[in-house]
């Protein structure tokens, strides 16, 4: 299950969600309720190829660096 990066358009709050590929994208931000924006790829070791497809690259040099919430800063 792909781990999604997202950022809060509003207030730049960052957070993770595990969630299938099937599931609605969250919207609204945990912290302050704005709309969250989804960051797909971005250094998070998940690259996606066309439409569903994606390819689990590197995950595990970069688990340090996603919890530490840089990965999502690309
Ligand atoms: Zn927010």
């Amino acid at each position: 299950m792909p781990t999604y990066d997202y950022k809060c358009t509003e207030c730049g709050y960052k957070f993770e969600k595990f969630q299938n590929m099937s599931d609605e994208p969250l919207k609204d931000c945990p912290e302050c309720g704005k709309a969250v924006k989804r960051i797909i790829g971005g250094g998070s070791g998940i690259i996606f190829k066309g439409s569903g497809f994606y390819v689990n690259d590197s995950k595990k040099s970069c688990d340090s660096c996603c919890s530490n919430g840089k990965c999502s800063s690309n």
